[in-house]
């Protein structure tokens, strides 16, 4: 069997908290694809070639508390403008898409271009001031040395470019069930969600 849920959105949006809920409640396996952008922006840091860095990852390179900093975060969104990088990382995640069991898939494309005939798509998002809040009280809590402002600005520089780049921009696909968090506890959401993803797959897909 195979059944895949695309999540989109943009960041700190609840993507990740929503995509592992929902893929424990189903036995899914899930991958959060930010990782991937995220493991070729740390390469690319550290002096290898984008293009390269993101047709060599490797395993280990998907490991490593700095893979959640706010400057690797800017790297990933920076190689993640660049075609042949989207090129190099497509494969693997529609091999993931299509796995035994069922997959959630998180990201920007995943119901666009990843993974256009998911059996589910969501587009999950919140209010730049709440996705701010939410992120700020994150890298506070793992001992950051943020200000709420800069938080702000490193999202909306980000979001700016991930939906204004050519190709793959973050985007709600057209038959995506639109999630925004902005007044919802986590909990909240993740239940909707739970609910949207449910009310397919306990119809056979
Ligand atoms: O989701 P996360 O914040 O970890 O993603 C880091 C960056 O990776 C994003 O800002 C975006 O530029 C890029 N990304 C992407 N397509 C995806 C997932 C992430 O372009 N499917």
């Amino acid at each position: 069997m195979t059944f895949t849920v695309a999540i989109d959105g943009p960041a700190a949006a609840g993507k990740g908290t929503i995509s592992r809920g929902v893929a424990a409640k189903f036995g899914f396996e899930h991958l959060d694809t930010g990782l991937l952008y995220r493991a070729t922006g740390r390469r690319v840091l550290r002096g290898d070639d984008p293009v390269t860095a993101a047709g060599a990852l490797q395993p280990e390179d998907l490991l490593g508390d700095d893979l959640r900093s706010g400057e690797v975060a800017q790297a990933a969104s920076r190689v993640a403008a660049i075609p042949a990088v989207r090129a190099a990382l497509v494969e693997f995640q529609r091999a993931f898409a299509r796995r035994a069991g069922g997959a959630v898939l998180d990201g920007r494309d995943i119901g666009t271009v990843i993974c256009p005939d998911a059996d589910v798509k969501l587009y999950v998002t919140a209010s730049d001031d709440v996705r701010a809040e939410r992120r700020f009280q994150e890298l506070r809590a793992a001992g950051a040395d943020v200000t709420l402002q800069s938080v702000l600005a490193d999202l909306a520089e980000r979001d700016a470019r991930d939906a204004g780049r050519d190709t793959a921009p973050t985007k709600q696909a057209e038959d995506a069930f639109l999630l925004d968090t902005s007044g919802m506890t986590i909990e909240a959401a993740l239940a909707k969600a739970v609910q949207v993803v449910g009310a397919v797959y306990s119809s056979g897909g």
